[in-house]
């Protein structure tokens, strides 16, 4: 509205009056930092309070957990497959320091698996198989790198964990000669973390997972044999419930 003329200009100081009374109204509601007029109360102390509470309040917890760099320090080794009829399961012998290390934290691989279709999806999109690569920390914690794989040339480090597997449930099996555990991986090794759960149960949460963008592959027959002999093993998406993910550096396979 403008103010025109000498009647706006005798209303003027009437309104910058009714302004600073509407101004003190709302800032007389008084508030603190503790029990009934504290943070939690807020939003019911004044009219005012109420509509300034949206869905974008400040402040909020930074993450400083949040990863940004991840190195990896897979080595071949000496490896024994086990089918637990769940999936098919690589580990590595107790000499085998295969690890990422992620944020300054060191985390050791204790086994990999498989999942046919891939478990995560993009866009809503399935992928034939996915690998994952459990690694965990001194501490106890988990970091899981998960690997897509596509239908296409036949994988020769699959190979070897297929040849050597034992149908017969819960019955490990040394692989063949050394197990060439970094051949498993892309050429590079950037992707996105994002905080989650183990997949199986216990769905036990606090669980970071690394997913990385490049794919290996598979052929559509050692695909085909792993769902033949274990069946469909990927557990539904989840809710993601507005979790972020954030893009990861893994650099180039060394
Ligand atoms: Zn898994």
């Amino acid at each position: 509205m403008k103010m025109r003329g000498k009647i706006s200009q005798a209303l003027f100081p009437a309104a910058i009056l009714l302004l600073f009374a509407a101004l003190a109204q709302a800032s007389d509601a008084h508030w603190s930092y503790e029990g009934e007029s504290g943070p939690a109360y807020w939003g019911e102390l004044a009219p005012e309070f109420k509509e300034a509470i949206g869905d974008a309040q400040s402040p909020i917890d930074l993450d400083i957990n949040t990863p940004r760099q991840v190195s990896f320090h897979y080595e071949d080794g000496l490896f024994t497959a086990v089918n637990n009829g769940h999936t098919i399961q690589a580990a590595p012998d107790d000499k085998n320091e295969s690890c990422i290390v992620i944020d300054g934290t060191r985390y050791y691989l204790q086994q990999l698996h498989f999942h046919t279709p891939s478990e995560h999806t993009v866009k809503g999109m399935a992928f034939p198989m996915e690998a994952h690569f459990v690694n965990r920390s001194g501490e106890g914690r988990f970091a899981v790198v998960s690997v897509f794989i596509d239908d296409g040339k036949e994988n020769e480090v699959i190979k070897t964990i297929w040849d050597a597997v034992p149908k017969e449930k819960n019955v490990g099996a040394r692989i063949n000669n050394m197990f060439r555990l970094t051949a498993l991986l892309p050429k590079k090794l950037d992707g996105f973390g994002y905080q989650g759960s183990f997949t199986t149960p216990p769905t036990t949460e606090g669980v970071l997972w690394i997913v990385l963008n490049e794919h290996i592959q598979a052929s559509a027959e050692q695909i085909k044999w792993f769902t033949d002999l274990i069946g469909k093993n990927a557990r539904p998406v989840q809710p993601s419930n507005g979790r972020a993910l954030t893009p990861l550096q893994g650099g180039q396979k060394p």
